[in-house]
């Protein structure tokens, strides 16, 4: 299987105000046509370590691509340093100088004399036009090797790449294709989903399994070669169906759909409606449900009832029981979701009220404890879980702990 490096040419990637991102589009086209990634490197616009950096990744990689660097001005250098690391000369080219000419001309102004310098190309290189900029492309071969250098800007390299490059590498990667599914997985930790899921996924030798956890999940994401895309999609399916089966109603999601993607679907499905009365998650279920294009045909309001008097006077919760079970207890999460079903009409409501934190925890009631209510056609109920983490993740997992309660009990109904 060819493996791949990439090099992002650029001083500014190097500081904090801007991220090379054409290396993330660049692998995910790569890993698409069956080609690893196996390094990325960031240098400079700094000519020795530039040529050292492409020089090196060309020993240990079959094909080598840059980005950036190919611009007129002095502090662009790829032109002569990935030619300095492949051992070969500039030639200049005056069909390029001709076409840049051009190109100004059509915006009526008089080629810059520095621009020529974009019309130097690695001696045996060809050219990879650029219909988006200034900047040509080049393609390497040496050796059996692929050295591919494009323009930084995406709008420039990715039409290159997709155009003149991609079809030579598919040849050589010999048409491998994949098929792709990410899993979503609700109120269980990573290791207890490893636990599970490694024995299955080990078993298949061309798919590529990695678990990665969220601030609110565990994400499963398969990536499965095959021959064929038929052959690939079979596999990634059989994998996930298994996977499902182990693991069991904590996977919410196949197809990447999030938590509120789902509630959304089941909810419009059943023509059923929802409201939300949010204590301590501040308005995040609203904001999350609200998010998803569609919503107002299932999502009828919500109210952020931070304060005992508004618990009572927005959603009627008795102050008897506040003042006997306290705001943070199951009887006052169960009187808010049954306040708020009445007060909405809707045929689905839930709450959340529980203690974020840093300060207001005891050793009852500690920081992360939080009482999840619902009120529905079946009736009222509650259940209480103690989040880990800071006040930022404890609002996060409750919006998620109670969206995935509101889940289970439309997979009752
Ligand atoms: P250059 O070809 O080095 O003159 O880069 C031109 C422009 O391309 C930069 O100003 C960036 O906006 C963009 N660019 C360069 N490298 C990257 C990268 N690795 N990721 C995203 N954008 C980039
Ligand atoms: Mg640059």
């Amino acid at each position: 299987m060819a493996s791949a490096e990439i090099i992002a040419i650029g001083s500014e990637l190097l500081t904090p105000d801007r991220t090379d991102t054409n290396s993330l589009w660049l692998t995910r086209e790569l890993n698409d046509i069956g080609i690893d990634v196996m390094l990325k490197t960031i240098v400079g616009d700094d000519g020795s370590r530039l040529e050292e950096a492409v020089r090196d990744a060309l020993k240990r990689a079959d094909i080598v691509i840059t980005t950036g660097g190919l611009g007129p001005t002095a502090d662009d250098i790829t032109r002569e340093f990935t030619a300095k690391a492949v051992g070969r000369e500039l030639v200049y080219h005056d069909n390029i100088e001709a076409h840049l000419r051009e190109r100004f001309k059509a915006w009526g102004r008089e080629m810059p004399e520095i621009n020529k310098r974009q019309a130097y190309v690695i001696d045996g290189a060809r050219v990879l036009p650029n219909p988006n900029g200034s900047a040509v492309g080049m393609l390497y071969q040496t050796e059996g090797k692929f050295l591919v250098v494009l323009p930084g800007p995406p709008r420039e390299n990715q039409p290159m790449f997709t155009d003149h490059v991609l079809p030579l590498l598919r040849a050589i990667s010999g048409e491998v294709f994949v098929s792709r599914r990410l899993l979503r997985v609700a109120g269980m930790g990573e290791s207890a989903v490893d636990e599970i899921a490694a024995p299955i996924y080990k078993k298949y030798d061309n798919v590529e399994t990695s678990i990665l956890f969220t601030k609110v999940e565990i994400e499963i994401h398969i990536a499965a070669k095959a021959n064929t895309y038929a052959e690939a999609d079979m596999i990634a399916q059989r994998l996930t169906n298994e996977l499902q089966a182990a693991i069991g109603k904590a996977v919410f999601s196949t197809n990447g759909d999030t938590m509120e993607v789902v509630i959304g679907k089941i909810l419009t499905e059943r023509g059923e409606t929802l409201s939300v009365a949010e204590s301590c998650t501040g308005g995040l279920i609203g904001r999350r449900v609200t998010e998803v294009p569609g919503s107002s045909s299932y999502f009828m309001e919500g109210a952020i009832t931070y304060s005992n008097e508004a618990k009572t006077r927005a959603l009627g919760v008795d102050p008897g029981i506040i003042h006997s079970h306290g705001a943070v207890s199951p009887e006052c999460a169960e009187a808010m979701a049954a306040g708020m079903k009445a007060k909405a009409g809707t045929d689905h409501a839930i709450s959340v009220t529980g203690i974020a934190g840093p300060d207001g925890g005891s050793p009852a009631k500690p920081v992360g404890t939080v009482f999840i209510g619902y009120s529905g056609p079946a009736g009222t109920r509650s259940f209480k879980i103690i989040l880990p983490g800071d006040r930022y993740l404890i609002r996060w997992r409750a919006s998620q702990a109670a969206l995935e309660y509101l889940r289970r009990q439309l997979m009752k109904g």
